[in-house]
């Protein structure tokens, strides 16, 4: 959803074309030294979409015919990416449960480790994937203390953690650390530019220098090679470097208008206010005979008599998602403003159900 603003344009329009692939294009180049530094990785490398981040990233860990990883069953490799590490990697992936906070239960997780190789009737656990900030789960950020001890579990049986860190920089930001304090716990990371950092394209790779060398070739034979990408390296370093800070931004409006919802009069929404940990917020509806499509369609319509009320028509977007909630997400471009206008839309929805509701 997010637009690109004038400076990300402008860098865009400045930036050199070169090839990537036959010369090593300078822009990307030092946007991926830029990542490997912020992340305090050996090496990093740009890719056009997060999809394929985490595929190429299944490719490298799981490389023999019987390797296996352990995903949680409500993560977006495991929902999101139409099953590519089995479709085009071959790769089976086994499912941890996803708890309400996006972790697992390290006793299940261990579980799940198939350590009895050679034996010939199970593949062997090459991998754990783990998902920060948890986009299913609303936003939530896994503790530091959680990847310690999937960290020292994949070590003690020799696998691999890869972290979809689409959105790592929130939860950077929501734990006030370094984007390295968090992923000093993980082997590898695929971070998305144009989520809420609003780069118009890519995800940035990043891990030991060795996984980026194949992560390289796998690119290239999932197309991923880009060529003239210096226009997308300038956004990509904007992103990066830039667009980072703003974040809290978007916790705190994330937070207002939660709050608003609980405030809300007539009571209609339940919100879980300590799960609003970044810029994804997930609510329920108590009224049953209010469903979240309907909630939904009814935001982002302008309906009748709701200029008069209001002032003005606004519409606001959020989705109908699992579970019977919503989700409704901040980013570049929505300001404070937008949010308290979104909040009077959703009292006014509210108030009018409740007339409705009344009258029948
Ligand atoms: C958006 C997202 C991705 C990557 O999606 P693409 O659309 O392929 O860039 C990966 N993981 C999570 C959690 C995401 O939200």
């Amino acid at each position: 959803m997010t637009q690109p603003g004038p400076a990300l344009r402008q860098a865009m329009a400045k930036a050199a074309l070169e090839d990537d692939l036959m010369k090593g294009e300078e822009k990307i180049c030092e946007l991926e030294e830029i990542t490997a530094d912020m992340f305090q990785m050996e090496a990093a490398l740009f890719v056009p979409s997060g999809s394929m981040g985490n595929l190429i990233a299944v490719m490298v860990h799981c490389r023999e015919r019987d390797d296996e990883m352990i995903v949680g069953d409500l993560s977006h490799i495991h929902i999101y990416e139409q099953g590519g590490s089995a479709q085009i990697a071959g790769v089976h992936a086994t499912t941890a449960t996803t708890l309400p906070d996006g972790s697992f239960n390290l006793e299940q997780l261990e579980s799940k480790i198939r350590h009895n190789y050679p034996i010939p009737h199970y593949p062997r656990s090459r991998l754990i994937c783990v998902e920060n900030t948890h986009n299913v789960q609303g936003g939530r950020v896994l503790p530091l203390t959680f990847l310690q001890e999937v960290r020292a579990l994949a070590d003690r049986y020799g696998l691999s953690v890869h972290m979809d860190g689409a959105r790592v920089m929130n939860a950077a930001v929501a734990q006030k650390v370094p984007p390295s304090t968090i992923l000093q716990h993980t082997h590898t990371v695929s971070v998305c530019l144009s989520k809420g950092l609003g780069a118009p394209v890519g995800s940035m790779l990043a891990g030991p220098r060795d996984f980026i060398s194949k992560a390289v070739r796998c690119r290239k034979v999932l197309g991923g090679h880009i060529f003239k990408s210096g226009i997308l390296a300038a956004a990509g370093k904007l992103a990066l470097l830039e667009m980072v800070e703003r974040l809290e931004e978007d916790h705190r409006n994330a937070k207002t208008f939660a709050q608003a919802l609980l405030d809300c009069d007539p009571p209609l929404f339940a919100v879980d206010m300590a799960a609003v940990e970044t810029n994804i917020l997930r609510f329920h509806l108590r009224e049953s005979s209010f469903s979240p499509s309907e909630f939904c369609d009814r935001m982002c319509q302008v309906g009748e008599g709701e200029e008069a009320a209001l002032g003005e028509g606004i519409q606001v977007l959020m989705y109908p998602f699992f579970g019977n909630s919503v989700r409704a997400v901040w980013h570049f471009g929505i300001s404070s403003k937008d949010t308290q206008l979104a909040i009077r839309k959703m009292q006014f929805v509210a108030s009018q159900f409740l007339e409705e509701k009344v009258r029948a």
